[in-house]
């Protein structure tokens, strides 16, 4: 009858309202969770430099007082302000990827683009990594050609050959780590292939993700955004970037850009 038909589409809508509403209330759930665990690994990563610095300036001072009664030890004066520049580097990274963070959900990522050869931005960059590559015993190989010319932003640019390289020196076992520039008439290709930790494949499609630091390389450090943000970047560029990983094995990062932006306003990273 017309009444059990109005009565069963009730029921339906009913139904629907609350399926949505479970859904709304498991996002809200994963957002506020995603929030709380962000906030606990900012206040310890932010909290760790600051407590070395602290250390390193206290010890500092302490080698001034006592070169009143004798010569200062000047190798560990120099020993402490190296620690504290790396401590410093290490604070400012992270609060630009806040800042970056920031400003990419506010659709803010404004690219100033030129013509820029990949090769020679590879080139410049690598003894950037010379003291990290030392520390961890592991050796920075280039496998480029000439040169590869293209129209980007030479700082977005860095920044996300910075990132793949950082990580690669990070989880990479102190095994060699190979950064491979090619191009052919449209696209330029960028590989970071590092023979470390690696990922396990049900991990792999969660990296671009905002604040996902994998549960496992905790002890390692980070914010877990550095990916997400050179993600935005090469998707701002109109380009993509994809993994391919083996646990134990190593990974092997890829990004692809073509050699111009297309026509028309540039793609924001919101
Ligand atoms: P983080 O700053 O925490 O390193 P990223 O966004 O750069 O954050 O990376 C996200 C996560 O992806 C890392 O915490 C790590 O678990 C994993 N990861 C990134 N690069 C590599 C790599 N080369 N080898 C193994 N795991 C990696």
């Amino acid at each position: 009858t017309s009444e059990d038909l109005r009565l069963a589409q009730d029921l339906a809508r009913r139904a629907a309202t609350s399926l949505d509403n479970g859904l709304l209330y498991k996002q809200a759930q994963e957002a506020i969770r995603a929030r709380d665990s962000f906030l606990s690994v900012a206040s310890h990563e932010l909290n760790t430099p600051l407590t070395s610095l602290n250390l390193n300036v206290q010890a500092l001072q302490r080698a001034l007082k006592r070169a009143a009664q004798g010569p200062l030890p000047l190798d560990t004066v120099d020993a402490k302000l190296q620690s504290v520049q790396r401590q410093v580097v290490r604070l400012s990274r992270l609060v630009r990827e806040l800042l970056d963070v920031s400003r990419i959900s506010e659709g803010k990522l404004h690219l100033e683009c030129e013509d820029v050869d990949l090769v020679l931005l590879a080139r410049e960059l690598a003894p950037r990594f010379s003291d990290d590559l030392a520390r961890a015993g592991c050796e920075l190989r280039l496998e480029m050609p000439e040169t590869v010319m293209g129209y980007w932003d030479r700082l977005r640019m860095e920044q996300v050959l910075q990132n793949l390289v950082s990580n690669a020196i990070k989880y990479g076992r102190g095994r060699p780590i190979e950064v491979r520039v090619e191009a052919d008439a449209r696209m330029a290709r960028m590989a970071v292939r590092d023979e470390g930790i690696g990922i396990a494949p049900e991990s792999q499609a969660r990296l671009f993700q905002r604040f996902e630091r994998l549960a496992s390389e905790r002890h390692y450090g980070g914010f877990g955004l550095g990916l997400w943000i050179v993600k935005q970047i090469v998707d701002a560029m109109g380009g993509h970037i994809h993994v391919e990983s083996e646990p134990g094995r190593g990974s092997l990062f890829t990004v692809e850009l073509p050699l111009r932006l297309q026509e028309g306003p540039a793609p924001s990273g919101a």
